[in-house]
C-alpha cells in the first residue's frame, strides 16, 4: 500500500506514455516493473494518475513536436493538481535537458535512457527534496544495469531483451549515438540466465534488442559474440522462437546467415535497413556499405534460406538526394523485393552532420518521393503475400482479433507476417503454435483457416 502525503490512505497510480522504438518499449517495461515494486498501480487514465512519465524519442522532429504538445497537456494537469509527479525520460530527455527544464516549468524529474533502472533512487531524491527542484539524471555513459531488475513485460508470450546499449556507428543523420551513448554489450551469461527464467515462466518468443545486434560482444573480455549467443538461446527448450533487431548490413556476414539457417528456433525474418539505394547517398549517410555489398548479402540470404522474409527501412529526402538517387532506391526495391519496408522522410537532427552534406530537399518533393516509394512497396508486399495463398504457415497465436471480430484470432508467422484466422471462441489457443492455411492476402495481412494445433 502507498500513502499519499496529507490525504487519505490510498494506492497511487502511474501512467507511462511511450514513444519510439522497441528499445523504448522495453525501457518502459523496466519503469513499470520498478513502479509496481513500489506499489504503484497502472492506470489507463492520464487524468487520474499520481505519476505521469513520458518516455520519449527524438529520432524525428515530428515525434518531438508531439511530445512537447503532450507535455503541455500534462503540465495543465500538474497545474491543477501540484501533487502529481511529472517526469520525462528517454532520448529526448538526454538530448534536451536544459530545453525541457526551460520549456516545461512543471517538470519534476528528467532522466536519460541509461538511468532507466535507477528510477527508485531518482524518486527517493525527489521525495527528499520535497519536490522543490527538478531532479535531473542524464548520463549516457553510465553502464547498463539490467540484471535482476524488476520488469513488467508488455506481453505474456513475447519478451524483449536488450542485449546491448548505444551505438558507435555515427550514421550522419542519426542522433542515437548522442542520446544512448557508446555501444556496450551485456555478458552472455546474464542474458541466458534471464531467458531461462522467462522460459520457466512460459514465454515462447524472445526478441533480442540492440541498435546493431550483429556487433554484440565487442568490448567484452571473453569470446561472447552474437553467433554464440544465438546458438546458446536456441538450445533453451521452452523457447520456441528467437527474433532480433536491428541488424547493420556492414556486420551481416555469411556465418550469421548459417547460424540463422541451422537454428531451428531462429525465425527466418531478417530486418536489414537499406536507407537508400544510391551509393552516393549511402556514402554521405556514413552507412559503411555500398549497393554491391548489400546485394551480396541479399543473394547469400536467398541462397541459404529461399523462404526467408527480408524487411527494411528506407529514408527519402536526405540532403542533396537527387531524382536519380531516388530512382536508384526505387530500382533497389524492385530488384530486391522486400517483404515490407518502413519508409521515412528525412528530418534534420541537432548534432548530426547530415544538414551540412547537401542542400535541403523541399518538403513537397520529400512527400512525393515517400508516396511513390510506398506505392511501389505496397504492390511488392501484396504480390509476395499473395504468393503464399494455398500454403500452410506456422503462427504463434497472440490474441483475439484487434478489430473485435468475434471468433477471430491473430498471430505472427515465423517470417513476421500478421496472420488472421477464425476459430470458435476459444482463448486456449492464445500462446500456442498453430498451422494456418492461407486463403487470402493483402500487403499487410494473411487470412486463412486453422489446420491444426502444434503439440507441445
Ligand atoms: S546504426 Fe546508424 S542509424 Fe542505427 S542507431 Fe547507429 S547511428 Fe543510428
Amino acid at each position: 500500500m502507498v500513502f499519499k502525503k496529507g490525504k487519505k490512505e490510498r494506492v497511487l497510480s502511474y501512467f507511462i506514455k511511450t514513444y519510439g522504438c522497441q528499445m523504448n518499449v522495453n525501457d518502459s517495461e523496466y519503469l513499470a516493473g520498478q513502479l509496481e515494486e513500489m506499489d504503484y498501480k497502472k492506470t489507463p487514465d492520464l487524468n487520474n494518475a499520481d505519476l505521469i512519465i513520458l518516455n520519449t524519442c527524438c529520432v524525428r522532429k515530428k515525434v518531438e513536436q508531439k511530445i512537447y504538445s503532450m507535455a503541455g497537456r500534462v503540465s495543465q494537469i500538474k497545474e491543477d493538481n501540484p501533487e502529481v509527479v511529472f517526469g520525462i525520460c528517454g532520448c529526448l530527455a538526454q538530448k534536451e535537458i536544459e530545453n525541457i527544464a526551460k520549456k516545461i516549468p512543471y517538470i519534476d524529474i528528467i532522466f536519460g535512457p541509461s538511468q532507466i533502472t535507477s528510477f527508485r533512487e531518482i524518486m527517493e531524491l525527489y521525495r527528499q527534496n520535497e519536490g522543490k527542484e527538478t531532479i535531473i539524471f542524464c548520463d549516457n555513459r553510465e553502464p547498463l544495469k539490467l540484471a535482476n531488475k524488476p520488469i513488467k513485460h508488455h506481453s505474456p508470450i513475447t519478451a524483449y531483451i536488450q542485449i546491448m546499449k548505444g551505438c558507435n556507428n555515427f550514421c550522419s543523420y542519426c542522433i542515437v549515438p548522442y542520446t544512448r551513448g557508446p555501444e556496450e554489450s551485456r555478458a552472455a551469461k546474464e542474458i541466458i540466465d534471464e531467458i531461462e527464467e522467462l522460459a520457466s515462466k512460459k514465454y515462447k518468443e524472445i526478441m533480442l534488442l540492440g541498435q546493431n545486434v550483429n556487433s554484440y560482444g565487442q568490448g567484452l573480455s571473453n569470446k561472447d559474440n552474437f553467433l554464440n549467443l544465438l546458438s546458446q538461446i536456441n538450445k533453451i527448450e521452452e523457447i520456441k522462437r528467437i527474433r532480433f533487431t536491428t541488424s547493420h548490413p556492414k556486420d551481416f556476414n555469411l556465418d550469421l546467415i548459417k547460424v540463422i539457417k541451422d537454428g531451428s528456433k531462429i525465425c527466418e525474418h531478417i530486418h536489414l535497413p537499406l536507407q537508400s539505394g544510391s551509393d552516393n547517398i549511402l556514402n554521405k549517410m556514413n552507412r559503411k556499405y555500398n549497393m554491391k555489398q548489400y546485394y551480396n548479402i541479399i543473394n547469400n540470404i536467398r541462397k541459404c534460406m529461399p523462404d526467408a522474409s527480408i524487411t527494411t527501412d528506407i529514408m527519402v529526402g536526405f540532403p542533396g538526394e537527387t531524382e536519380e538517387d531516388f530512382q536508384e532506391t526505387i530500382k533497389a526495391c524492385q530488384n530486391i523485393q522486400f517483404d515490407s519496408c518502413y519508409t521515412f522522410i528525412y528530418s534534420n537532427r541537432e548534432n548530426t552532420l547530415s544538414p551540412f552534406l547537401g542542400e535541403e530537399i523541399p518538403l513537397l518533393t520529400k512527400k512525393k518521393r515517400l508516396w511513390a516509394l510506398m506505392e511501389v512497396q505496397k504492390e511488392i508486399s501484396s504480390r509476395i503475400n499473395q504468393s503464399l495463398i494455398g500454403k500452410t504457415v506456422e503462427v504463434l497465436v497472440e490474441n483475439r482479433s484487434k478489430k473485435g471480430i468475434e471468433n477471430q484470432y491473430w498471430g505472427k508467422t515465423r517470417t513476421n507476417k500478421v496472420a488472421v484466422f477464425s476459430y470458435s471462441n476459444n482463448d486456449s489457443l492464445i500462446a500456442k503454435l498453430v498451422y494456418v492455411k492461407v486463403k487470402k492476402a493483402d500487403a499487410y495481412t494473411l487470412f486463412g483457416e486453422l489446420i491444426y494445433v502444434k503439440r507441445e
